[in-house]
């Protein structure tokens, strides 16, 4: 069997950009920008908690760094470079080589490329830690606590076809093949949203990345800012792929459901412009769903005005329920 440095070097080493020293050595190195700073931020991954154990190597290899790049761009910030934490029950090197190669893609694609980490051997269950390394100005930073009242609340993209996936995959919801082909991609395959996230920065006042549903994401947003919003419902972008489900069901998804790696953001009225401009030069989609106000509340209300109750919630690791 080939040793864990055979594998790295086979897998993940790569030539650092110029100016970086990448995998090889005890660590990496890179410099950032005079007048900006260094974003950081890590996510964990463990099979049958985050991911199915039979999901295709290459998207999970693609995902486990999308979403660590999707929270560079929640704070606007440039992607860097990146760090791969692995420990794997057993090396089946073709698993790797489609892993590696869905990370290098999105790396790529992304210019985030990977610079360093550590392999381990563990009898367990698959575990990916991933860490990224960006670059902001600390004052156009696009932070939790930046909303303002009188602010729009834009999100990018469509919402809720993850959440429809998720649930097919998981028996949640009546099989339904048409379904799932047409909402999968979205699950297994997230574009974080790595441009718009640093343009709007200096426009955007607050940003979070949707990785738990929107009004649980948007919550933190609201009361990290102390303030309240106003959303409205016949305003969500919703996927076409969810037209014939009930709406009940397409509300939820919408809402609640998670793994969506869309931002959602706060800018001043007098920028809705600016970021419409933002959106169309970054090739996505951006609705204005609602409002910031003063009050402590998040409200939802439906095409006729009426505030939706019992709102749904997003996903929460340490809830009992
Ligand atoms: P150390 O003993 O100093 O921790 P390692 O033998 O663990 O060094 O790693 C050797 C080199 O390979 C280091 O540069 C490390 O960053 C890199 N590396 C190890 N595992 C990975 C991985 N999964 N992805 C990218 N680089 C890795
Ligand atoms: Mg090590």
């Amino acid at each position: 069997m080939a040793s864990e440095f055979d594998l790295i070097d086979r897998y993940f080493k790569r030539a650092a950009p110029p100016g970086m020293l990448g995998v090889g050595d005890d660590c990496a190195l890179f410099g950032v920008p005079a007048g900006m700073q260094v974003a950081t931020s890590t996510d964990l991954l463990i099979e049958g908690r985050h991911f199915f154990p039979d999901v295709d190597p290459r998207a999970l290899g693609h995902k486990a760094l999308a979403v660590n790049v999707s929270d560079l761009a929640a704070m606007g910030a440039r992607p860097i470079g990146c760090l791969l934490g692995l420990a794997l029950p057993e090396a089946r090197e073709p698993w790797l080589a489609a892993f590696a190669q869905g990370f290098h893609a999105m790396a790529d694609q992304a210019g985030c490329p990977l610079i360093g980490g550590d392999t381990t051997g563990n009898p367990g269950a698959l575990a990916i830690s991933v860490t990224v390394f960006g670059a902001v100005r600390p004052e156009a930073a696009l932070r939790r606590d930046g909303a303002r009242v009188g602010d729009d609340i834009w999100v990018s993209g469509t919402l809720g076809d993850a959440d429809i996936a998720y649930r097919l995959l998981g028996g949640h919801m009546p099989a339904d093949e048409a379904l799932l082909a047409r909402t999968r991609t979205a699950l297994e395959w997230p574009q974080p949203r790595y441009t718009l996230g640093p343009a709007l920065a200096g426009v955007a006042h607050a940003a979070i990345d949707i990785s738990d549903g929107l009004l649980q994401d948007l919550g933190h947003i609201l009361k990290a800012s102390g303030v309240g919003a106003r959303l409205a419902l016949d305003a969500m972008p919703v996927s076409t792929a969810l037209a014939d489900l009930p709406p009940a069901r397409v509300r939820h998804a919408v809402l609640a459901g998670g793994d969506v790696y869309e931002l959602c953001f706060t800018a001043p009225p007098d920028r809705a412009d600016a970021v419409r401009r933002i959106g169309a030069e970054c090739g996505v989609a951006v609705s204005r769903i609602g409002v910031v106000d003063a009050g402590g509340q998040l409200v939802v209300l439906d095409a006729d005005g009426t505030p939706l109750r019992d709102l749904p919630r997003g996903f929460d690791h340490f809830r009992s329920s």
